[in-house]
């Protein structure tokens, strides 16, 4: 079937019905982007396309998680290549508002707050960021409710499919990982009736994850990036080994690239993003952990990080 474009949140609520075949189907699958598409953003939507009868993706840029005005102009808006590489990947409908229809009133008052989890890594280049791209999660979240809506009585239980009502789930990368982290924590935290599924980065084959920024990289400065991927691969095989995972001499690798202005660099618990003070340096790593990494090459702010398990 075609794509289907809706711009307003009455034409989601009535194409999202029209699929769901008033009640018939039995599962809806949201994909949250802000355009730009690229692997990454098609692996979540097959992912969706693969677990859901009905497959809803998001395109909006949202002026609320971006603090630079200049960033939020120049960000890549490329609407047609995305539709069709939405319709590619078997999504059913798209939505993509005008930033009026998001919030009519203008900025909203009352917002989602991240909280400590927001402050740190990201959150600390970018103050705000989170409290804005939650507060349009939550947003999406709602308007992508499966058209059967929510019962009088109460919720349902995360991402089931429960007394008739289709299951719901929001699909985001592992990319972002503490997008990810604050997501999962809103959706437990306030209730939200949606199972939110992670999915695994996608790169290029040399490495690099892929990220709608990248495309303002010049050829040196995208070599220059390589050492990003490159010093995770070295904590991946240290973790894999058993060994210490030597994050100083991976972080040296990243500072002898003169290109690159690193940010941060660190071994986190998955959940809480605390640092491990323990299973840097001498001791052997065991466990499940994520290594972050941000760093500025030329113009552009990159991020990347790698699970790490043993
Ligand atoms: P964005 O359009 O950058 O806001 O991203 C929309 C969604 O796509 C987010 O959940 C991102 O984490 C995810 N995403 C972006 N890049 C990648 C990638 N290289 N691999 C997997 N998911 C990605």
């Amino acid at each position: 079937m075609p794509i289907t474009l809706a711009t307003t949140v009455a034409e989601l609520r009535t194409e999202g019905a029209r699929l769901l075949g008033s009640g018939q189907g039995t599962s809806q699958g949201l994909v949250p982007t802000m355009g730009a598409l690229h692997e990454g953003h098609a692996a979540l939507a097959r992912a969706a396309v693969e677990q859901n009868d009905v497959v809803v993706a998001s395109i909006f840029v949202n002026p609320l998680q971006f603090g630079d005005a200049v960033d939020l102009d120049r960000y890549p808006r490329t609407l047609d290549a995305d539709l069709a590489l939405l319709e590619d990947q078997g999504v059913d409908l798209v939505f993509a508002p005008p930033v009026e229809e998001v919030y009519p009133g203008g900025e909203p008052l009352v917002r989602i707050t991240s909280g400590r989890l927001g402050e740190k890594w990201e959150g600390a280049s970018r103050p705000g960021h989170f409290d804005g791209a939650l507060t349009v999660v939550a947003k999406l979240l709602h308007y992508g409710l499966p058209a059967a809506g929510v019962p009088a009585a109460g919720l349902p239980a995360a991402g089931a499919a429960q007394g008739g009502l289709p299951a719901y789930r929001a699909y985001f990368g592992q990319k972002d990982a503490q997008q990810l982290a604050l997501v999962r924590r809103m959706v437990a935290d306030l209730n939200f009736p949606v199972e939110i599924v992670g999915v695994p980065t996608v790169r290029a084959v040399d490495g690099l994850a892929l990220s709608s920024r990248n495309r303002f990289l010049s050829d040196e400065e995208r070599e220059a990036a390589l050492v990003l991927s490159r010093a995770l691969r070295l904590l991946e095989e240290r973790a894999n080994a058993r060994e210490p995972l030597d994050l100083d001499s991976a972080r040296a690798l990243v500072e002898s690239q003169p290109l690159v202005a690193l940010d941060y660099f660190d071994v986190v618990d998955p959940e809480t993003l605390e640092p491990l003070a323990e299973n840097c340096r001498e001791t052997p790593f065991r466990g499940e952990a994520l290594a972050l990494i941000a760093a500025k090459v030329g113009p552009v702010r990159l991020i990347d990080n790698a699970p790490l398990s043993s």
